[in-house]
C-alpha cells in the first residue's frame, strides 16, 4: 500500500477519491455473463471486479450428503493470483474459507431451500480484482446470479461496508481507507424486510459511531438493491 498521507478525509468531508462521506463507489451490475453457469452475475464496485455463477438446484452427490427436506448450499468465495499488489498465493486460505461460510450464511435466509430437496446450489465468487469490500460485493453479486438461476427467493440480498476514517463514519471505504482506517463494518440485507443477515466489525468504534455505521450501510444496501433489480430487468424485461 502506498504511504499514509496527512490526512484521509478533507476537512469538507471530501474523500481521497472525490467522494462525501454517504456516498458508494460507481457500481455496475450485470445479470447473466456466462453461458455455462445455471445463473451468472458480473460486478464492479469502484475498482473491485468479480463474477458469480450459481449451478443447481441439482442433484447432490454423495447422496448421504442430501437433506430430505431442503437443498444444500454451498459457497466458494476465490481470490485470483492477480487481483491484489502481490500475488496471492492459490488456493483456499483461513480468510476465504471464512469468507465462504459467512457469505453462504447472509445468503441463505433469502433462499427458499425448502422447495428443492435432495439438492445442491453451488455458488461460486472469483474476485478478479479487489480494492475492499469484496465480500460484501461477492454477496451482492452471488444473489444476482441465484435470481438468474431462477432460484425461488425470498429477496435478493444486497451487502455493503461501512467503516470509520479518520474519526468519521464514511460508506464503502476502499482498500486505502480499510488499511489506514479504524473499522470496518460489512454489512448484508434483505432490503425488502428490512432483515440484516451479515453484520461483522473489525476494528474499535463507540456505540454511537456503530450505529452510525449500520445506518450507512443500509442506506448503501438500498442504493445496491436498485442496481441489483435493474440489472435483472435489462436482462429479463421490465425496464
Ligand atoms: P474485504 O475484501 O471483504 O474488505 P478484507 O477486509 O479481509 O476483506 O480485505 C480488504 C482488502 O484487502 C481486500 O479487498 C483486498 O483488496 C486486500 N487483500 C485481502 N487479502 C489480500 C491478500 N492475500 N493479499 C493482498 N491483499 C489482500
Amino acid at each position: 500500500m502506498a504511504e499514509e498521507p496527512e490526512r484521509l478525509i478533507a476537512e469538507d468531508g471530501t474523500r481521497l477519491d472525490g467522494r462525501k462521506p454517504d456516498e458508494l463507489r460507481p457500481l455496475r451490475i450485470q445479470a447473466g455473463v456466462l453461458k455455462r453457469a445455471d445463473g451468472s452475475a458480473y460486478l464492479e464496485l469502484g475498482s473491485n471486479k468479480i463474477i458469480a455463477a450459481v449451478y443447481g438446484p441439482r442433484e447432490l452427490h454423495p447422496r448421504h450428503k442430501q437433506k430430505p427436506d431442503r437443498a444444500v448450499i454451498r459457497f466458494r468465495y476465490n481470490m485470483a493470483p492477480f487481483s491484489v499488489d502481490e500475488r496471492k498465493r492459490p488456493g483456499p486460505d483461513r480468510r476465504s474459507i471464512e469468507i465462504s461460510k459467512l457469505s453462504k450464511e447472509a445468503l441463505e435466509p433469502a433462499l427458499f431451500t425448502e422447495y428443492y430437496p435432495r439438492t445442491a446450489i453451488d455458488i461460486f465468487v472469483e474476485v478478479l480484482q479487489a480494492d475492499a469490500g469484496t465480500r460484501c460485493a461477492g454477496i451482492t453479486a452471488a444473489s444476482v446470479a441465484l435470481a438468474d438461476a431462477g432460484i425461488e427467493m425470498k429477496d435478493l440480498v444486497a451487502a455493503v461496508a461501512a467503516g470509520k476514517v479518520d474519526g468519521h463514519i464514511v460508506l464503502d471505504p476502499m482498500y486505502y481507507e480499510d488499511g489506514y482506517g479504524e473499522a470496518d463494518v460489512p454489512l448484508a440485507m434483505m432490503p425488502k424486510y428490512d432483515a440484516i443477515t451479515l453484520l461483522q466489525m473489525d476494528g474499535n468504534m463507540t456505540e454511537d459511531e456503530f450505529k452510525e455505521a449500520v445506518r450507512l450501510a443500509k442506506k448503501g444496501c438500498k442504493i445496491i438493491y436498485r442496481e441489483q433489480r435493474r440489472a435483472l430487468k435489462r436482462k429479463y424485461g421490465g425496464e
